[in-house]
C-alpha cells in the first residue's frame, strides 16, 4: 500500500514539475509569492489526486482486486488515499491563507498577476467559496474517521456525503488550476483525475455501486451454534455468479441496516447456497439469530476479496492461523477441498480459541481435516495458557524462511507474529492477511 500511494504521489509530483521547469518559467522567480502560488498549486494537486483515488476506489472495482490484492486491501488503500488527501487539502488551506502574512513582512511586490476575464473570475470566487466550505466539512470527517468510538453507523451515513463534496473539490479544482496547465501533461492528469473521480461520485450518489454483482435471495436457515454466534444458510437467485472458497459478500438482511461484509463460509457448491458464521462484535450483529427468521428476504453483494486456497503446486511451506471468527474462510477452503483432498497441500493449520470445549468450530474442523491427511490441526486454547507465537511456528515449522503464512483474526495476533517473525530472521516468510475491518 506505502509502494503505491508513494509512487501515486510522485507521478503527480513529476508532472507538475515538468509544467514548472518547462511552461512557467516562474521556476527562477522565487519571491514569497511565487513560493507561495507553488506551493498552492502542488498541495492542491496532490490533496485533489489522492480524493480522486480515493473516490474512484469506493466504487468497489473488483477489476483491481487482483493487482491490489482483494477488496479489503482495495479499502485501505481508499481510507489512507482519503486521510492523506484531507491532510493535504488541510495544508493547501493554510497555504492560501498566508497571503496575509506575506503581505504584512513583504508587501504587494512580486505578487503573481491574475489570468482570464470577468467570467473566469466569477467561476473562481465560486469555486474558491465551495473549496473552503469542503475542506472544513473534509476535517470533520477525518476527525470523525480517526476518532474510533465514533458509532460505525452514523459514520456510514454521514460518509455518504463524500460525492458531493468531492464534485465541489473537482469544481474548485478545475476552475483554480492555472491556465497554463492545460496545454500540459499535468492539466492531461488532471482532467483524467476530474473525469474518473466524477464518474465515480455520479455512480454512488445513484446507488450504483456493486449493481452488476448483486443477488436477491431468502435466509433458508438460522442456527446459533452458540451464544454470540449466528449461522445463516441463504438461497440466492440467478443473479449469483458463484464464488471461490475464502471469499466474502455485503450482505443486507435489513434494507435500513444496509450491508454489512461477511465471508462466506461455505464452498460453492454450485446450488447458489451460501453460508455465514456471524459473531456478534457490534450493535447489530448482537442477537442477530433473534432478529432473522427462515423465509425472510436477503441481498447479497459479491463476491469480492483474493484470499483463496492456495494451489497445491505451491513449493512454500503452508501455515494457515484462524483467530476467533477468522476461521470462516478456513471452513470454506476444507469443505471445497473435501472434493479433491489430494489437491490438499501439506499444511500446519492453528486455530486460536477461548476456550476449545464451547467453540462452535473445533469439532467441525476435526471433522473437515479427518479426510485431509495433509493438513494437520493444532487447536489452541488461551484458557489453558496456549499462545501462538512466533517461536512455536519457527519450532514447528519445516522449511523456516520458505514459509508461507495464510492469517486471518485479530490485528493484535498479526502485528505480535509478524514483529515476532522479524526477530527471529524470518523477515522473509510471505504473510497474507484477510482484514475484517474496513474503516
Ligand atoms: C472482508 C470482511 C469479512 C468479514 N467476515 C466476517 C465473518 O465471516 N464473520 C463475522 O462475524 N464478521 C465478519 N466481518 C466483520 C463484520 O463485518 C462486522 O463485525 C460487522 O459488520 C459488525 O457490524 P455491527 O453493526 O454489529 O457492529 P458495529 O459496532 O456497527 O461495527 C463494528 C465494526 O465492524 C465494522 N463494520 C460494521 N459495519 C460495517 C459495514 N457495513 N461495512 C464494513 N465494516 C463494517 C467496522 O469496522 C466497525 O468499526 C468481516 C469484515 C470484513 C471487512
Amino acid at each position: 500500500m506505502k509502494r503505491f500511494l508513494t509512487a501515486f504521489i510522485a507521478l503527480v509530483t513529476l508532472a507538475w514539475g515538468w509544467d514548472l521547469l518547462s511552461a512557467s518559467g516562474a521556476a527562477g522567480t522565487l519571491n514569497p509569492w511565487a513560493v507561495r502560488q507553488h506551493a498552492l498549486t502542488l498541495t492542491g494537486l496532490w490533496s485533489f489526486s489522492l480524493m480522486s483515488l480515493a473516490m474512484v476506489l469506493a466504487t468497489r472495482p473488483a477489476w483491481l482486486e487482483r493487482p491490489f490484492g482483494g477488496m479489503d486491501r482495495i479499502y485501505r488503500v481508499h481510507k489512507w488515499a482519503g486521510i492523506l488527501a484531507i491532510s493535504l487539502g488541510g495544508l493547501h488551506w493554510l497555504v492560501e491563507m498566508s497571503d496575509d502574512i506575506i503581505k504584512a513582512v513583504y508587501g504587494r511586490a512580486g505578487r503573481l498577476p491574475k489570468d482570464g476575464g470577468a467570467f473566469l473570475e466569477a467561476m473562481r470566487d465560486a469555486a474558491e467559496s465551495l473549496g473552503e466550505f469542503a475542506i472544513y466539512a473534509l476535517l470533520a470527517m477525518l476527525v470523525l474517521t480517526l476518532w474510533k468510538r465514533f458509532p460505525f453507523k452514523l459514520w456510514r451515513y454521514l460518509h455518504k456525503v463524500m460525492p458531493v463534496l468531492y464534485l465541489a473539490l473537482a469544481f474548485h479544482a478545475a476552475f483554480l488550476a492555472p491556465l497554463g496547465y492545460w496545454s500540459q501533461p499535468v492539466g492531461a492528469l488532471m482532467a483524467l483525475l476530474i473525469a474518473a473521480g466524477s464518474v465515480a461520485s455520479v455512480h454512488a450518489l445513484a446507488g450504483w455501486i456493486g449493481r452488476s454483482r448483486r443477488a436477491e435471495g431468502v435466509v433458508e436457515a438460522v442456527n446459533e451454534p452458540a451464544p454470540g454466534v449466528t449461522e445463516v444458510v441463504c438461497r440466492l437467485n440467478e443473479a449469483w455468479r458463484g464464488h471461490r472458497a475464502g471469499q466474502f459478500a455485503f450482505v443486507t438482511f435489513e434494507r435500513f441496516e444496509g450491508a454489512h461484509p461477511f465471508t462466506i463460509a461455505s464452498a460453492d457448491r454450485g446450488d447458489r447456497r451460501i453460508t455465514f458464521q456471524i459473531k456478534a462484535l457490534g450493535d447489530y450483529t448482537h442477537g442477530l439469530a433473534q432478529k432473522l427468521v427462515p423465509g425472510q428476504p436477503v441481498r447479497v453483494e459479491g463476491p469480492y476479496g483474493c484470499f483463496e486456497l492456495p494451489s497445491g503446486k505451491r513449493r512454500r511451506e503452508q501455515v494457515w492461523i484462524a483467530g476467533g471468527i477468522g476461521v470462516t474462510p478456513f471452513l470454506a477452503w476444507l469443505e471445497a477441498l473435501q472434493a479433491a483432498p489430494d489437491k490438499a497441500p501439506e499444511v500446519d493449520f492453528y486455530y486460536s480459541v477461548r476456550r476449545r470445549d464451547a467453540d462452535p468450530f473445533v469439532a467441525r474442523l476435526e471433522a473437515l481435516c479427518a479426510t485431509l491427511p495433509s493438513v494437520r490441526l493444532h487447536v489452541l486454547s488461551s484458557e489453558h495458557n496456549e499462545k501462538l507465537s512466533a517461536e512455536t511456528l519457527r519450532e514447528r515449522g519445516r522449511h523456516g524462511r520458505r514459509a508461507e503464512i495464510w492469517f486471518c483474526g485479530p490485528q493484535g495476533l498479526a502485528d505480535k507474529l509478524r514483529d515476532g517473525l522479524r526477530r527471529l530472521g524470518m523477515g522473509g516468510v510471505r504473510f497474507h492477511q484477510e482484514a475484517f475491518e474496513m474503516r
